[in-house]
């Protein structure tokens, strides 16, 4: 059964499960029977159900085609979610402009997406903090949970994780999809399933400054104001930052971050040297930072992450570039700045959700672009080339809005 679904619950006449109660009439207005309403839309759902598995399956470099795919039959402690948006990563382009990201090469059909939402519509038996028409971020890395690694609760590190949408790993940008129930956080009614999709990167934006360890009164240095390097800014704010330089080579991407609360931005000439930009970034922020995180990947970029942090300092890299790079070495050692990395997040998610549930983090403003499934080339094309000033494209599974009591 899937949402739309009503049933009695003690202390009201109806509960309704998938439609939250907001977006029905409030409780001291009985008119309009909401199981009626609703036991419509479980008729069109479990019609869908039957024969819609709409997915997005990439076959190959610049082959991406929408296919029907068999809805997944679940184990006792995993749930079926019917999909609700999915935001398009960096990672999830190159896939499909490159075949591969490293080490992680696509040999075979992988559906794509992991940065999703979506609602409850079947719950394995063993599963028990879950219900039907429950909403849900998913945690898109599962891991094998017995590993040293995994005891250790450093999961990330977990060498047999199945991730959405790195190879061989099937993703969920499909109508519906099924998922380890303990990587499913349930949303709060007032969060829409858009920010619930945003947890993904929002979630790495949190470990990257747990790592770099951002508190209160902290100087911190983003480099590049992508999707990944604003979801830093955001958490390294909520974490107490009370300086926070963002760069890029972008002037439009900089006024975003300016938008969300950087305290200085500085915008970045390639012919510069790192010498100049780091005059340059301790004239703007009172000094040194006493962070950096490298949020673009690019050598030069990690490179003056070390030479602007202040001695005894961190630095994080986020980004992704060579595999193999020159770092000033000596200059970080001899001036005791730790240089850490980042892989994903690691129990990261949950004060992600926090964050966005109390109202101290707003991601919406990441999302500059709406497509439905059918338009998942489109919506590619435009993540892709950035057209429009993309930043973040979210594709919608289910009508806009569809599961958001209140709207995104
Ligand atoms: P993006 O490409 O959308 O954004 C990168 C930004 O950096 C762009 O705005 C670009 O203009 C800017 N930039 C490029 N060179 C620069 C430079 N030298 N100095 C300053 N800015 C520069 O990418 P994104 O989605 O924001 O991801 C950022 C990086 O993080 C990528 O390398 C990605 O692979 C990586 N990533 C890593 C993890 C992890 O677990 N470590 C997770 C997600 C993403
Ligand atoms: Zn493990």
């Amino acid at each position: 059964m899937l949402a739309g679904k009503c049933t009695p619950a003690p202390g009201e006449s109806v509960k309704c499960l998938g439609i939250p109660r907001s977006v029905h009439n409030s409780p001291s207005e009985p008119t309009e029977c909401c199981r009626t309403r609703d036991s419509n839309r479980d008729d069109k759902f479990t019609e869908k159900m039957a024969t819609d598995n709409l997915t997005a399956v990439l076959h190959g470099i610049e082959d991406l085609r929408l296919e029907q795919r068999p809805i997944p039959e679940i184990a006792s402690d995993e749930v079926l979610l019917a999909m609700d948006s999915v935001g398009i990563c960096g990672s999830d382009v190159h896939y499909l402009t490159a075949g591969r990201i490293g080490d992680f090469v696509l040999t075979k059909p992988m559906i794509i997406g992991h940065e999703a939402a979506g609602v409850v519509a079947k719950v394995g038996k063993s599963v028990k903090h879950l219900a039907e028409g429950d909403r849900v971020a998913i945690e898109p890395g599962v891991p094998c949970r017995y590993c040293d690694h995994c005891k250790r609760g450093k999961y990330n590190l977990c060498a047999d994780m199945v991730f959405c949408a790195t190879p061989p790993y099937d993703g969920n940008l499909t109508r519906f999809y099924k998922h380890a129930a303990d990587f499913c956080f349930k949303l709060p009614d007032h969060v829409s399933m858009e920010e619930g999709a945003l947890l993904e990167p929002l979630s790495v934006g949190v470990h990257a400054c747990r790592r770099a360890e951002v508190g209160l009164g902290s100087k911190v240095l983003i480099l590049g104001a992508g999707p990944i390097g604003l979801v830093t800014l955001l958490a390294a704010q909520a974490l107490g930052a009370s300086e926070i330089l963002i760069t890029d080579l972008v002037q439009q991407r900089l006024d975003v971050a300016k938008e969300l609360g950087a305290t200085h931005t500085l915008l970045l000439d390639r012919n510069q040297s790192a010498e100049d930009i780091v005059k340059k970034v301790h004239c703007t922020m009172s000094g040194a930072p006493d962070k950096a995180v490298d949020c673009c990947g690019a050598e030069s970029s990690a490179r003056l992450a070390i030479f602007a942090t202040r001695s005894g300092g961190v630095v994080v890299i986020v980004g992704m570039g060579a595999p193999e790079i020159k770092l000033p070495l000596i200059n970080a050692l001899s001036r005791e700045v730790d240089i850490r990395g980042v892989f994903r997040y690691c129990n990261d998610y949950s004060a992600a959700l926090a964050l966005v549930a109390s109202g101290k983090v707003n991601v919406k403003r990441l999302v500059t672009h709406h497509f439905d499934i059918t338009e998942t080339a489109k919506a590619f094309e435009t993540s892709r080339y950035g057209h429009g000033g993309a930043i973040k494209v979210m594709i919608h599974v289910q009508p806009r809005d569809a599961n958001n009591p209140v709207k995104f």
